[in-house]
């Protein structure tokens, strides 16, 4: 998945690094050369932004125990598992932050593995696993005026009995990984994925939303996406701030070129308006005014500024 906000650019390297209950000094996090179960077949992971509120000098960890509790099911669905509860998954990357000193917007990456020197690449079921927490800083892009150039992909989307798009698990990413390579070739930012027949399902690390007449549609959750943090943020932030009703059904790629406003949704895309498919410009080619609203009432609950989503951040600081 090629994308700025993800990667780490600076090459920044936390102190420590959370490592099966232990915070280790990151030149200690070594794994062999051999151990490719670190980042093979069945390993999972989750994608988590931690966003820093200056007037409050607070961290916030933006819905920590359900990107948690999703790994978990991540796990349950590649029938691996964890000797972490929940709650010690949720206090790790407290304590990680808290030991790298953490005062600024950082993305968090959770990631279980088969442990050891993995020669089958089928590992068995219920094989030991590692967890570990790693982190960086996180550009935020929410509130930038920006926007993309998006191409249908002719790569489809991995389906539930393919390769369950429910897990995030890394394997995926081959699918999203084709797709988001040939997009840049075709000279297009981004790119949305059909499912195998041909509904629009998600980009290749977001979530996707279009507006028609007032309406907020998205993709339902069985048509070949990740039950993804910030689509049930945004599908609920429309309803209760903006009055603005949302439905989940089957969308066709046609309804995409006649949408006022289409916008990506993701942990690490954020809000994030597309402004052409396939060359067809979307509205008058610039953010909608429903798009803009939606991703300030998404800035305000993720950075702690709107009180009434206190409950989804977790404070760093005490
Ligand atoms: N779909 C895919 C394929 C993703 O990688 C992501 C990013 N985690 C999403 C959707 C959005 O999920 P979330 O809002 O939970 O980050």
């Amino acid at each position: 998945m090629v994308d700025s906000a993800l990667a780490n650019e600076a090459g920044a390297r936390p102190e420590f690094i959370w490592r099966n209950g232990k915070l280790v000094p990151w030149p200690e996090a070594v794994v062999h050369v051999n151990a490719v179960g670190h980042a093979s077949v069945p390993s999972v992971f989750e994608g988590i932004v931690a966003y820093w509120n200056t007037e409050h000098e607070q961290l916030y960890v933006f819905r920590l125990r359900e990107h948690m509790q999703r790994l978990l099911d991540s796990l349950k669905i590649v029938r691996l598992g964890t000797g972490f509860s929940l709650d010690e998954m949720v206090q790790g990357v407290v304590d990680l932050l808290r030991a790298n000193k953490t005062r600024q917007d950082t993305y968090i990456r959770p990631w279980a593995f088969v442990e050891g020197i993995v020669y089958e690449l089928i590992s068995p079921a219920n094989a030991p696993t590692e967890l570990v927490i790693d982190m960086w800083p996180f550009k935020s892009g929410l509130l930038t005026e920006r926007g993309v150039r998006v191409g249908v992909s002719s790569w489809s989307r991995i389906d539930d009995n393919v390769l369950p798009p429910r897990a995030k698990a890394f394997s995926n990413y081959h699918n999203s990984r084709l797709a988001a390579i040939e997009a840049t070739a075709n000279g297009y930012d981004r790119t949305l994925l059909l499912n195998a027949r041909g509904k629009l399902t998600e980009g290749p690390g977001s979530c996707v939303a279009l507006v028609r007449q007032g309406t907020v549609i998205t993709p339902s959750l069985s048509s070949g996406v990740l039950d993804s943090i910030t689509r049930d943020t945004v599908l609920r932030l429309f309803p209760e701030l903006l009055g603005i009703p949302v439905l989940d059904r089957e969308v066709d790629r046609t309804e995409l070129y006649v949408a006022d406003e289409l916008f990506y949704m993701g942990t690490g895309w954020e809000v994030l308006p597309i402004l052409e498919v396939d060359r067809i410009q979307v509205g008058d080619g610039r953010m909608g005014p429903i798009t803009r609203a939606i991703e300030r009432a998404y800035h305000d609950a993720v950075r702690g500024v709107d009180e009434r989503y206190r409950e989804w951040l977790t404070p760093v600081w005490c």
